[in-house]
């Protein structure tokens, strides 16, 4: 990743998702005084992509190296327990997914997470509401928009930044998302 020209306005209000082989990203954010929040799926802390059985397994984020970010700054929120589509499994087991990764990341990290990141996106008005009753304080999914005030909190839009984009590359999705939302 290199920088070009100085980050847009509101830079500070768009999130990002950038993939999970892009482990450059944290230093460059952090020099440009940026913020990042990273999903764990809670199950699989130091595991991998266990329930991509077709995809190239990565190794996952183990305890060490999280509570190493968390004191650089970075902010952590749960990506379920075992990464199941939430609006699929029935009502249950989506509360238990919800419910077991926060106590599970509140264990370690020390405080609760505050957002939940819907594994496949998948998401439903029960699901959302599950993730307030669990506690959460918001909720992102994909779709690659931007958000605008009445956006709900619990289906927050992101924006994929795929490994091989450039600034360029992003720049130019962030102005055409904005010509889109505003
Ligand atoms: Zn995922």
């Amino acid at each position: 990743m290199t920088h070009s020209s100085g980050p847009p306005a509101h830079a500070e209000s768009i999130p990002l998702t950038v993939v999970v082989p892009n482990r450059n990203a944290w230093p460059v954010l952090r020099r440009r005084g940026m913020g990042a929040i990273v999903f764990v799926v809670a199950g699989q802390i130091g595991g991998t992509n266990a329930w991509d059985a077709d995809e190239p397994q990565e190794q996952l984020l183990d305890a060490e190296r999280i509570l190493a970010l968390q004191s650089e700054g970075v902010v952590f929120g749960s990506h379920a327990m075992t990464h199941q589509p939430l609006a699929r499994i029935g009502r249950d087991r989506a509360w238990e997914e919800l419910t077991r990764s926060r106590a599970v990341l509140a264990d370690l990290l020390g405080s609760a997470p505050e957002v939940v990141a819907y594994p496949f996106s998948n998401q439903s008005r029960v699901v959302r509401e599950l993730s307030a009753r669990a506690g959460y304080r918001a909720a992102v999914r994909g779709k690659g928009r931007m958000n605008s005030r009445w956006t709900s909190a619990f289906g927050l839009r992101r924006i994929k930044v795929e490994h091989d984009w450039t600034v360029a590359d992003l720049e130019r999705r962030l102005h055409r998302e904005r010509r889109r939302v505003f």
